[in-house]
């Protein structure tokens, strides 16, 4: 009798594959690693179960090598990837990929590089040091010398690298004989690096007193801890009310009962309070999981999780699939954030696979966040999930006051050119004056957002997609417009490229050009910018965020990425530049988002002694996503919310699947996704509307058009079956289809 097993390769949209075990090698686990060819190649796929011997057994191609005698994926994170792959109608390899640790699928054993290289100083760059000998002419060197003066076991070089000292520095140092370079054998510690600074810091206590609504929060869910079943908690606590405490003290209970903690960040770099809060607790037993790791890191980190030497694990979305065995609990903190959405193949919601992990491990899982998304808002009202509130803030500190600016009656007043209004100047002059620092947000990058002609109203488009460059300052300090999504860029024209007319204006503005505005207005001001451009640097963005905690900066300026987590006793004031600009996407979660990011950013001010006041400048000061936040009112924004959601038939009411088309035409992109949308349509099925097809918000990305089709239902195993039973019939389209379950948006 012919063996088979079923194999998952990393290979794009692939079903399992059945291949045959030769004579000779014994069977595999479910969940090792096995070398199989597939075309002409050899590729490391996951055994996900037995195969079914059928009449073509004898043409099935055969298992080249067994790589693992024990499963290297446990059980039941194969069962999740399987589960991820089937809801998101991905190839099984896609998702059994996401799970797997760093080249653990490169074509055969999967190598851990265990060695960083470390400098040191010698004696003789000691004695260079104290001024015994000669010392090195460059002052880069001297510099060099003296950050390594204060590491007598050496540094790292990524590390150095960090703090501004060049490979090269490093050379001629050693060539010197001042400096030793050794390669070390190292479990990589991922906090050694960028995090200490962010991490040191307030230690939180271990014997404060909660609040009363921390301390009957706790009890509820120690309780549902103790009963040892699936359960989702939404623990629902306005910014400042201690959540993280409430973490803490919950995995404490959960490891005394010897089971395991997974915690889900949106982005670590950005939520320091949480992995320090862990790691002061419970130290050595925390593993980190996370993008931002190089992937020797990472590695080391999932192999000690692995084989148990690690028993809470906080990451980033990935790290849903974490090996951790006897799980208790799943935390899911900011669980609305966007981030959690993955958003290329496999497309999924790392807080929905948590729900499914903490369910598959008969676990609690607790989402935590001030301004929960509308889904789970919607399932804690229909007690679906357990609802517990913090409503206040700890030690009875009073949420910001919100203060609401017209921009319109400013406009009129002062000019249409105005950024800062003047209640917000005079606030931001306030907190200069007193020694307090303040935050400045505006969600959209760069100095201009758009470069118009006024002769014949031409703009500076990218030649990739539809959408006009943003300008940005380039380090030589000349404009350059940049696309947001190609990259694509240019230097910005003298003169209009259509008409030769000498007559371009810039329109717009984005965070580059506030951060000069208040230099402008304020000297003397200690200025600084957190966005994605000023965070691409490695380092930079925690960097920013441990001078602003150091007390160094005095106004910082930034994008959504400093409205998150960050607590800074010391800022009693966020201005929000304009409101608004998420409000004109054609997207129906728009006033979600605003509503959120505003709450979230106004939850930023008054987090210490001092009381925090927040200045939001507005086109619309009616609007219902603006008015509530002002008022911090969830519950009102929820019901209006809800209404436009039911009016329009958008989830929570239905469930959405997104159809892409991608084509170099867009008489070609229209043309297969009508075809696939009659195929739906053919089925009939009374539960599941087809929408479109029609061209996508963002018609034309990196070169290729885009038209959509999008499913509605209230049946989502039904919509995934019609759509999976459509595509088949057009397997030519497979490549060019994007298919996203539960989009975060239908751009
Ligand atoms: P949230 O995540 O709900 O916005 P945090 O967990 O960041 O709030 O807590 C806000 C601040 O209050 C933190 O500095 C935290 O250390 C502190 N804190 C939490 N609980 C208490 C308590 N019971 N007493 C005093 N301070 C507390
Ligand atoms: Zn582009």
């Amino acid at each position: 009798m012919v063996k088979c097993i079923n194999v998952a390769v990393p290979v794009p949209f692939l079903d399992q594959l059945t291949y045959r075990l030769p004579d000779g090698i014994a069977t595999p686990v479910r969940g090792a690693r096995v070398l199989v060819p597939l075309g002409t190649r050899l590729v490391t796929g996951v055994v996900a179960g037995e195969g079914e011997p059928s009449p073509d057994t004898p043409t099935l191609k055969s298992v080249v090598e067994v790589l693992d005698a024990e499963a290297f994926l446990p059980g039941p994170v194969l069962d999740l990837a399987l589960w991820v792959a089937d809801y998101y109608a991905c190839g099984a390899g896609d998702a059994v990929a996401a799970a797997m640790p760093p080249r653990a699928m490169a074509h055969g054993r999967a190598s851990a590089h265990r060695t960083v290289r470390t400098a040191a100083v010698t004696v003789q760059g000691r004695e260079a040091i104290d001024g015994r000998t000669a010392a090195p002419p460059g002052s880069k060197q001297r510099e060099a010398l003296a950050v390594l003066a204060g590491a007598p076991e050496g540094l790292a070089l990524p590390v150095l690298r960090d703090r501004g000292v060049a490979a090269s520095t490093l050379a001629r140092l050693a060539r010197r004989g001042l400096v030793a370079i050794r390669r070390d054998q190292v479990d990589r510690d991922p906090f050694a690096g960028w995090a200490a600074p962010v991490l040191a810091g307030d230690d939180p206590s271990a014997d404060r007193t909660l609040t009363d609504e921390q301390a009957e929060a706790l009890a509820r869910l120690e309780a549902l801890v103790a009963a040892g079943e699936f359960r989702v908690a939404l623990l629902h606590g306005v910014t400042g009310s201690g959540k993280t405490e409430v973490y803490v003290r919950l995995a404490r209970a959960v490891r005394a009962m010897a089971r395991t903690v997974l915690v889900l960040v949106p982005e670590i770099a950005l939520t320091p309070a949480v992995a320090r809060s862990f790691r002061s607790v419970f130290g050595d037993e925390v593993a980190i999981q996370h993008s931002g790791l190089s992937d020797g890191e990472r590695y080391d980190q999932w192999q000690r999780i692995r084989h148990g030497a690690v028993s809470v694990v906080v990451g980033t979305r990935s790290a849903v699939f974490a090996p951790l065995a006897g799980l208790g609990l799943v935390i899911v903190d900011e669980e609305q954030d966007a981030s959690f959405k993955q958003e290329e193949t496999p497309r999924y919601h790392g807080r929905d696979v948590a729900i499914v992990r903490g369910r598959d491990a008969g676990a609690l899982v607790v989402l935590g966040s001030a301004t929960p998304a509308v889904e789970t808002y919607h399932h804690a009202r229909s007690g679906r999930y357990e609802h517990l509130r913090l409503t206040r803030r700890v030690l009875d500190r009073p949420l910001a006051s919100v203060r609401v600016v017209n921009m319109r009656e400013e406009y009129a007043a002062h000019g249409t050119d105005v950024i800062f209004s003047q209640p917000l100047v005079a606030a931001i002059g306030e907190r200069l004056g007193r020694g307090e620092q303040a935050l400045v947000l505006l969600n959209r990058r760069g100095l201009a957002t758009a470069v118009f002609c006024r002769q014949c109203a031409g703009t500076l488009e990218c030649p990739n997609c539809s959408v006009s460059l943003t300008v940005h300052t380039e380090r030589s300090g000349r404009p350059r417009g940049r696309c947001h999504y190609c990259n694509y860029s240019v230097a910005v024209p003298k003169a209009c490229s259509q008409c030769a007319g000498p007559y371009l204006e810039r329109a717009g503005f984005g965070t580059e050009r506030v951060e000069a505005e208040v230099t402008a207005l304020w000297p003397h001001a200690r200025v600084a910018r957190l966005d994605r451009d000023t965070a691409r640097r490695r380092g930079a963005g925690p960097d920013t965020l441990s001078r602003v905690a150091r007390g160094e900066v005095d106004v910082l300026v930034g994008t959504q990425m400093i409205a998150k987590g960050h607590d800074f006793p010391n800022v009693t004031l966020v201005g929000v530049v304009s409101a608004d600009v998420g409000l004109g996407l054609a997207d129906f979660r728009a006033a979600e988002r605003t509503f959120q990011l505003l709450t979230q950013v106004a939850g930023r001010a008054g987090r210490g002694a001092r009381p925090g006041e927040a200045v939001i400048q507005t086109l619309y000061p009616d609007h219902y996503s603006i008015r509530h936040a002002c008022r911090q009112d969830y519950a009102a924004f929820f019901e209006e919310e809800l209404r436009f959601r039911r009016a329009l038939r958008y989830p929570p009411i239905v469930g959405l699947i997104a159809v892409v088309f991608r084509a170099p035409t867009f008489a070609q992109a229209l043309e297969e996704a009508s075809d696939l949308a009659a195929r739906l349509r053919e089925g009939r099925d009374e539960t599941l509307r087809v929408l479109g097809p029609a061209p996508a918000p963002l018609g034309r990305l990196r070169g290729e058009y885009r038209v959509h089709v999008i499913l509605k239902g209230t049946h989502r195993g039904a919509m995934r079956e019609a759509l999976l039973a459509a595509l088949a019939s057009r397997p030519d389209l497979r490549r060019r289809v994007t298919v996203d379950v539960d989009p975060l948006s239908v751009l």
